[in-house]
């Protein structure tokens, strides 16, 4: 047998989430009967004879390199525009500024369609493609519908989306540029939720929305692997996650316990924090109030589109992941975001997302409050680029 023949994905079955029941992963499926996540699980025993630390020199530079704990089965059924491994980057005038020696920036700007939904994508819609899916569907007001869009093109495969009319500009125009069929409702991000879904039960569309299938998480969690793998495979100290629905944070806990039963890593794990925008913060106050799930936040409202998420039906995994780790959630404004923007493309040459302006935000407050301390190594998530949000960036800016 080849070498190559070997690295095959190890995926096994689906587990919900919440009561561990199990389904098969050779059909497509949603959400699990009780209503929750399903996350796909792997045989690690036999994916750890070939995803060796060494094994990995040799690999692709997108999050395919991870194949065998991927949840796509045939190869030829992946569809990739070259996501993932991003640079961690040393932010060292950034750092020096806030007194920190060991300040990190994990930039998904980089990435394909500008975000890392296209880590979520990419795994979502090769799945999906792998299970003779032919058309999706989703609702969404930024991100996630570009990247959906692109990597159906790639795929060949059919994409609705459906967006209320405020939608960013940016994102309307990428979708219609990949040639998915944009519906712009006038209504709420909900209101776009219902009318999608209703048409994919009668059009025979597949609806890839986050955490309501099991395969987006499975692309995100592709970041925890890229942070302990350019850390030599050491864990950070702290990870700080601007929180929409959640899907990165889930899975970048959940790659931790992969990598440790792969024998990569210990028991030790970073302290995560969960960042929210003060306009839309169901996660923090439910994890402040000491509950398990969250209460829908009224009238969101945030420039940080991505982190304009009312309702995460991941929310106990999210809170979970967070007590565990020890770490904390808190919440930030949007003139802190616009403040963060600047920072950290004056000091480092980034220019991020406002939910990565978030990250420094976030950062600040930690560091004033002392849960974190100066020496302690940080990555701060930016999730995407600034270049999708210039429409609110310019006012904000003063432009
Ligand atoms: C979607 C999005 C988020 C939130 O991600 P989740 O994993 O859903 O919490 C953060 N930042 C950007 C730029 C996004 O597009």
């Amino acid at each position: 047998m080849s070498k190559n023949a070997e690295i095959r994905s190890q995926i096994t079955h689906l587990e919900c989430s919440l009561t561990g029941e199990i389904a098969n992963h050779d059909h497509p499926l949603r959400l699990s009967p009780s209503e929750k996540p399903f996350l796909a699980r792997y045989d690690l025993e036999k994916a750890s004879q070939t995803l060796t630390k060494k094994s990995l020199a040799g690999r692709e530079s997108n999050m395919w390199r991870y194949r065998e704990v991927m949840p796509v089965q045939d190869p030829a059924n992946i569809v990739t525009l070259g996501e993932g491994f991003t640079p961690l980057r040393r932010a060292e005038h950034l750092g020096k500024h806030l007194g920190m020696s060991n300040l990190l920036i994990k930039d998904e700007g980089v990435n394909p369609t500008g975000s890392f939904k296209a880590r979520g994508l990419s795994a979502a819609v090769s799945k999906a493609f792998e299970l003779g899916q032919t058309k999706l569907t989703m609702p969404s007001a930024g991100n996630a519908a570009g990247a959906m869009s692109a990597y159906a093109a790639a795929a060949g495969m059919e994409a609705h989306v459906y967006m209320p009319q405020d939608a960013p500009m940016a994102n309307q125009i990428e979708c219609v540029a990949y040639g998915a069929k944009l519906n712009l409702i006038d209504g709420f991000i909900t209101d776009a939720g219902r009318i999608s879904g209703e048409d994919a039960e009668k059009y025979g569309r597949f609806d890839v929305s986050t955490l309501k299938e099991p395969y987006r998480a499975e692309g995100k969690k592709t970041m925890g692997y890229e942070i302990v793998e350019q850390l030599g495979f050491e864990v950070p100290d702290v990870v700080i996650y601007p929180t929409g629905g959640g899907t990165g944070i889930v899975g970048i806990w959940k790659a931790l316990d992969e990598m440790e039963n792969l024998g990569w890593i210990g028991s030790e794990r970073p302290r995560m924090v969960c960042v929210q925008a003060e306009g839309c913060a169901p996660l923090v106050t439910a994890y402040d109030n000491g509950e398990e799930f969250a209460e829908p936040f009224e009238n969101p409202a945030t420039l940080a589109a991505g982190m304009r998420v009312p309702a995460a039906i991941g929310d106990f995994l999210v809170i979970r992941a967070v007590r565990e780790s020890g770490g904390t959630a808190l919440t930030v404004n949007d003139d802190q975001m616009v403040d963060s923007v600047r920072d950290m493309a004056t000091f480092e040459g980034i220019f991020p997302a406002p939910e990565g302006g978030a990250t420094l935000s976030a950062l600040q407050k930690l560091l004033e409050s002392g849960k974190v301390i100066k020496d302690e190594r940080v990555v701060l998530l930016n999730t995407g680029s600034a270049l999708k949000y210039l429409d609110v960036l310019g006012p904000a800016l003063g432009l």
